[in-house]
């Protein structure tokens, strides 16, 4: 397959030809120029990297119902929050089954990996993996120890089977929990995370001591603040829609002007489908809400290139020959390719190159 257009990557916009062979780039060049003698399959449109989730809740995904009115702390707040109940009502199989749905969505628009924070100690992070079986996403696993203090049997235990560890946020978790858990991350050479700032200021050595490696949120961060982050080289993953539905709103405009390493999720399954586009069309148009917009490249990248960089790996966000992740084709119009993609992609402007993958599971 041909595709006359433009590349969107970690490099930019630039016009461009890409050529797949069975689903892979064997050749990228100047449009116009390719030489397959019209042998090629033709399209038009912009080839990206494949796209990732840099923050979910899937467990959330077993609400079905529209959650009940109130502040945030008693919907998804632990220990006793509505979706905790919800999920110790609910069995280990309808979990595993809920993620899987949630899952197989994300693969559908093309997601090739996601950053979920999955609470229920050992056992919470098993149940995703069991979700992830034969499954075409990367899953990165940030589990929660349940124990306070904090047990540091189960720690390690979690640090077993999670990639890191991401915590409710400084103000559930005291100093001593949240130094013990991120030294045992550091030992176990995993990342550690957590929210921050979510429904009212915290001072930022709260957050940045000890350091971690993402923090989500920052709706009340001051400019200050969002600056001692970047300062640190800390990334932060944000859910535009998630906070939108509890009046809270984070200043992108004022995170691209510092250059924050920022990413994008799409936060709690019970609130919202982990729907990649949606929450990119929302966040460019609901930044201009508060008069504080952000560009379309900004936003582009927190959900094609940051998060691959992130993961240490910068090659998944190129498109080029022998890349480890395939890219993605949306037929779209490729002259302005940022903003194209940012407002208005869906599942079905994306084109798969070369075989159909394997169904997504039920
Ligand atoms: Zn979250």
């Amino acid at each position: 397959m041909l595709v006359e257009g433009s590349i969107l990557d970690i490099d930019g916009p630039r016009p461009a030809y890409v050529l797949f062979r069975h689903g892979r780039v064997t050749d990228v060049g100047a449009p116009g120029t390719a030489s397959t003698r019209g042998r090629a399959r033709k399209i038009h449109g912009i080839v990206i990297p494949s796209p990732v989730n840099s923050h979910t809740h899937l467990g959330d995904a077993v609400s079905v119902r529209e959650p009940p009115a109130g502040p945030v702390a008693d919907l998804v707040g632990p220990p006793r929050g509505y979706k905790f109940q919800l999920l110790a009502g609910t069995s280990r199989i309808d979990k595993v089954a809920a993620m899987r749905a949630a899952l197989a969505r994300m693969v559908r628009e093309g997601v090739a990996a996601a950053l979920d924070f999955r609470e229920e100690g050992v056992v919470g992070v098993e149940m995703l993996r069991t979700a992830l079986r034969g499954v075409p996403l990367r899953g990165f696993i940030f589990g929660r120890p349940t124990r306070r203090p904090v047990d540091a049997g189960e720690v390690e235990r979690v640090l077993e089977v999670a990639d890191g560890i991401g915590l409710s946020s400084a103000r559930d978790e005291e100093g001593p929990t949240r130094r013990s858990i991120a030294r045992a991350c550091r030992a176990a050479g995993k990342r550690f995370g957590l929210h921050a700032s979510e429904a009212v200021r915290e001072p930022t050595e709260n957050y940045l001591d000890p350091r971690p490696d993402l923090l989500v949120h920052l709706t009340k961060a001051t400019v200050d603040d969002l600056a001692a982050v970047r300062d640190e080289g800390v990334a932060v993953a944000l859910c535009p829609r998630s906070n939108a539905l509890f009046g809270r709103q984070a200043d992108l405009r004022a995170m691209e002007r510092l250059g924050l390493r920022t990413l994008l999720g799409t936060d709690n399954a019970m609130f919202h489908p982990p729907s990649i586009w949606s929450e990119l069309q929302f966040a460019y148009t609901s930044s201009r809400l508060l008069d504080r917009p952000a560009s379309a490249a900004f936003l582009a990248r927190a959900a094609l290139v940051e998060p691959w960089v992130w993961l240490g790996e910068p090659d998944a966000a190129r498109v080029a020959p022998g890349t480890p992740i395939r890219p993605l084709i949306v037929r779209l119009p490729p002259e302005d390719p940022a903003y194209q993609v940012v407002t208005r992609t869906t599942e079905q402007v994306i084109v798969r190159p070369g075989p159909r993958p394997r169904r997504p599971p039920r």
